[in-house]
């Protein structure tokens, strides 16, 4: 996980990536999105049909492992995180990196949406949106009423009759809001953009200073250090070398 040289990664392959992770997040590690990345043939990658994902092969041209430091990348910059299962280190989220890509998976659900009022799809089987992530839902839903569009209406009254009750109060209040003719607020949307703007940026990776507990000074937890302790999914030392002997 040395990210010396990989160089910065713009904002549509950190997005990419996000894309990727989500289809194995908290149950694959960091090959496995590799390789859906590198848009692996692999018996395991079609099994769990990940070449249905959008960012599949979005890295095809370069190697694996070329793959793997982009990926190291996104961990170091705070858009991904390692996190054990048994011994098994599985790719979660930070909560930036959820904040992307929610805010992209739901703009690729309007999206769809939209595509099905072009064809005229009248009635598609809502219950996919059930029993997903309830954050991004709400965004969602959010976002179907800043559109201001009604002809998202009779998605929302199919949905209603397939979700739970906290759900479908939230879509009733949706389609009241786009059947009154009251303003949309801009501001929500303006602020929101500009909060995904910063967001990918990341985090610039540094040394940190950590205090020891048992002779109370303070010591240089290295960039690297961090690196190797977050890969081995080892809590950051409590106490320094010193000490440690
Ligand atoms: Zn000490």
């Amino acid at each position: 996980m040395i990210n010396a040289k990989t160089n910065r990664l713009s904002e549509e392959e950190i997005k990419a990536i996000l894309r990727a992770a989500d289809m194995i997040i908290d149950s694959g590690g960091r090959t496995l999105l590799a390789k859906i990345l590198k848009g692996s043939r692999e018996k395991k990658v079609l099994q769990l049909e990940l070449d249905m994902c959008p960012a599949y092969g979005y890295f095809k041209k370069e190697k694996l492992e070329e793959i793997m430091k982009k990926i190291d990348w996104m961990i170091d910059y705070d858009f991904l995180d390692i996190q054990y299962s048994g011994k098994l280190p599985m790719i979660i989220f930070t909560e930036r990196g959820w904040d992307l890509e929610s805010d992209q998976y739901t703009d690729e659900l309007l999206n769809e949406w939209k595509e099905w009022i072009k064809q005229g799809k009248q009635d598609p089987d809502m219950s996919y949106l059930k029993d997903r992530n309830r954050s991004m839902i709400l965004l969602l839903l959010e976002k179907v009423r800043e559109s201001g569009d009604q002809s998202f209406i009779p998605y929302l009254e199919l949905w209603e009759k397939v979700d739970y009750k906290k759900v479908t109060e939230e879509i009733r209040t949706t389609i009241n809001v786009l059947t009154s003719d009251e303003p949309i607020d801009s501001s929500i949307v303006k602020e929101r953009k500009e909060y995904i703007k910063k967001a990918l940026k990341g985090v610039e990776p540094q040394d940190i200073l950590l205090k020891c507990w048992e002779c109370g000074d303070r010591f240089t937890f290295t960039l690297g250090e961090q690196q190797f302790y977050k890969m081995k999914g080892l809590s950051y030392p409590k106490r320094c070398k010193e000490c440690r002997i």
